[in-house]
């Protein structure tokens, strides 16, 4: 096995990596692919694990890998704060502004996008590093794939180290032994992503760089934590905007077809549906669908599902739509009769 030399690394000796996601592209399946290659068949140090909440599909995730020297020991096990290279497989998660985090002027960002670089360098406010962006979610459409392959391939290239024959030995010992029919379009997917990046070497105009890397010590410790690890600080999901790690995909509701059975609202996790007393469309007073509220849908469709008519059915994640159909469950009086909205 022949010695990889680190590119860059940070003050404990670490090359480190972050993935940005929401659950279902696969940055878990992504990261492990990477950490596996690295270690077992490249021969570096290096350990990678995820970050992710109870939910499959629509929130947020987030997948680190880090790398080191053979003979240094692994004892850190905190999430990624500044990563050499980062990679954003949901680009509303930039957004949201929660991707951009720690990126420095050694950062190397790839996103999963089709718009033009210049745009996603100023969503992202770089001014130094290097940018890459490929159409992640296109290209795995087109070779029955799905983004993190792609993605894959673009950080391998990114990465300028990583050995693309070792992540295609993973990829075909992990993915093609459980799902063998898909193997070779993930492979393909790989490729693509690995060729088709465009990469992007920034060179800083302003006049004050992004800040250098250092650790923030946290406020609270052992000394002063309340007790019992007490959370005192009050808080409310009603208040929480989940449309940014949203799927892409979102229920469009047709009040013609609904019947109020109420089946997408005990269905939906996230209280998207909200019920109030009115009439139906047979003059029947009781309790009537009056909207979703798009704020807290993530768009895993389980009320399309649910739905016994044609009364949603799946749309694409249109922020014209959006906004104007989203029903606020915040401050927004329901219709006093069925249909007026
Ligand atoms: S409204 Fe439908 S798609 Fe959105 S979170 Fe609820 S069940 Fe999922
Ligand atoms: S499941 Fe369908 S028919 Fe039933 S209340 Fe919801 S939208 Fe209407």
């Amino acid at each position: 096995m022949i010695a990889i030399s680190l590119p860059q690394t940070n003050d404990l000796g670490f090359y480190e990596i972050r993935m940005e996601s929401v659950g279902g592209l696969g940055a878990n399946v992504a990261g492990k692919i990477i950490g596996e290659a690295g270690v077992l068949r490249m021969g570096l140090g290096g350990a990678n694990f995820a970050s992710y909440g109870a939910e499959k599909k629509g929130t947020p995730v987030k997948s680190f890998v880090r790398f080191c020297a053979p003979d240094r020991e692994v004892r850190t096990t905190s999430p990624v704060e500044f990563p050499h290279l980062l990679a954003i497989l949901h680009e509303s998660l930039i957004r949201a502004g929660i991707a951009a985090e720690g990126i420095t002027h050694d950062t190397t960002v790839v996103v999963n996008s089709a718009h033009p670089a210049e745009e996603i360098r100023q969503a992202l406010g770089m001014c130094g590093g290097a940018l890459g962006s490929i159409d992640a979610s296109g290209i795995a459409a087109a070779e029955n794939s799905r983004a993190n392959m792609v993605m894959l391939g673009a950080m391998t290239r990114a990465s300028a180290f990583i050995d693309p024959g070792a992540i295609k030995e993973v990829i075909s010992a992990t993915l093609g032994h459980k799902y063998p029919q898909l193997l070779e379009g993930n492979l393909r997917a790989f490729d693509r992503g690995f060729a088709e990046l465009e990469l992007h070497q920034l060179v800083c105009t302003l006049e004050h760089e992004p800040p250098s890397p250092h650790r923030a010590v946290s406020p609270l410790g052992y000394k002063n934590a309340p007790m019992g690890g007490t959370i005192v600080n009050p808080g409310n999901t009603m208040l929480k905007d989940l449309s940014p790690t949203r799927m892409g995909r979102i229920p469009i509701y047709d009040r013609s077809q609904c019947i109020n059975c109420g089946k997408c609202e005990y269905t939906c996790p996230d209280f998207c549906y909200t019920f109030a007393e009115g009439v139906d469309h047979k003059d029947r007073r009781g309790q009537v669908l009056v909207g979703i509220d798009y704020r807290y849908c993530k768009g895993c469709l389980r009320c399309v599902e649910a739905c016994p008519t044609e009364a949603l059915t799946t749309g694409a994640d249109d922020e014209e739509y959006v906004a104007e159909h989203s029903f606020s469950q915040l401050g927004t009086s329901p219709p006093e009769k069925d249909g007026e909205r």
